[in-house]
């Protein structure tokens, strides 16, 4: 018997089921690959790369360009493997103890229990509303009577959809007490356009993640980003490893982040989508739709689990969620290209309709 570290083998894992699906909409990727006019740039960009030399310059460049569009500075920037690696090592940071406890709501991003167990810290879940509306009372109240060390909200949540507004994240941030971090993680924000990060300079506490793996179509590169205090930035910088991010995936967000305005089109167009989607979604029988700031709908159906085995069956990937706590018979759809969209939709519609 090999020796593992104490607790590995009980560690959850992320559980999606991956085939070579027809279409693809259970991952919120975007599904179309980089703008033409970026990737030309982007080729002659990568043919100049110093792959001799460690990417301490491609490194800056991009925290100076990030930090120089929100008016902050590099300190103020820590880059990362996607957020995810962001998030994990926050956990990390403010874990190391069953002692430390992390709040965050639920139904969420689900690797939050699981970056909680990892970090050996204790977990404390605060249930959304049915509607998956937060009580931000409820939510302080949570992370005042355990003392928390880290708080994390997502908005717009994963995988509900729901934004919550800035003054309510304001209202957190102003009612639990400054030695808690509270991070907001806004994967989704591109397709929200309200962001925490004006908050910043006022409560220093406060940990904003960002992403390029959603509106910016780069999950393949993993890059995400954090913008904090310089402090929070030096102490959480300790729990990574020297050239942690790779030169190609640097370059390329680099490139990416200089030409977002490319992007603008069709992060409206996945709006656009959203919003025609939901109201295709709403017109059928026992479909509940929620209302959503993102790129995809979440979707309640007395028989999810049987309408997610009929898409199977047609090579649509959507994402179940099992008996997951509040996600009881709750599907998840990204929005991909129009036709995509048309295509599951007209699947759905046949099995709601019994037509399947
Ligand atoms: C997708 C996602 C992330 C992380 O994505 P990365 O690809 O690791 O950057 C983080 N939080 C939420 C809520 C997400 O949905």
């Amino acid at each position: 018997m090999l020796k593992y570290r104490t607790g590995l083998k009980d560690m959850p894992s992320y559980d999606v089921v991956e085939r070579d699906w027809k279409i693809k909409v259970n991952a919120n990727e975007c599904n179309m690959n980089l703008p033409p006019m970026v990737e030309d740039r982007l080729m002659g960009r990568l043919s100049r790369v110093a792959f001799n030399r460690y990417p301490n310059e491609e490194y800056d460049a991009l925290r100076e360009q990030i930090a120089d569009n929100h008016k902050l500075e590099i300190e103020n920037v820590l880059l990362g493997s996607g957020s995810s690696e962001i998030i994990e090592k926050l956990f990390y940071c403010f874990g190391g103890t069953k002692a430390k406890k992390i709040v965050y709501p639920e139904p969420s991003f689900s690797m939050y229990r699981i970056y909680t167990k990892a970090a050996q810290a204790l977990g404390v879940p605060v249930s959304l509303e049915a509607d998956y509306s937060l009580d931000v009372a409820k939510f302080v109240a949570a992370v005042n009577d355990h003392k928390a060390s880290l708080a994390v909200i997502c908005n717009p949540n994963n995988p509900t959809g729901t934004g919550y507004s800035v003054s309510d994240i304001e209202f957190i941030a102003q009612n639990i007490p400054s030695n808690c971090a509270l991070l907001i993680d806004e994967a989704y924000m591109e397709f929200y356009g309200r962001t925490s990060v004006g908050l910043l300079k006022k409560y220093p506490n406060l940990i904003i993640a960002r992403t390029f793996s959603k509106a910016y179509g780069l999950a393949s590169a993993r890059v995400g980003y954090m913008l904090a205090s310089k402090v929070i930035v030096t102490m959480i910088e300790k729990s990574y490893m020297p050239y942690h991010m790779n030169v190609l995936s640097l370059a390329t967000a680099d490139i990416v982040y200089q030409m977002r305005h490319e992007y603008v089109p069709r992060i409206q167009m996945m709006i656009a989508e959203r919003k025609r989607m939901s109201t295709e979604l709403d017109k059928l029988p026992g479909v509940t739709v929620y209302p959503s700031e993102t790129n995809f709908v979440l979707i309640k159906y007395a028989k999810a689990k049987e309408l997610n085995e009929y898409l199977e069956s047609k090579g649509i990937g959507v994402r179940c969620f099992g008996d997951a706590p509040g996600l009881k018979n709750c599907l998840r759809i990204s929005m991909g290209l129009r036709e995509e969209n048309d295509q599951w939709y007209d699947a759905i519609k046949q099995f709601v309709e019994g037509r399947a």
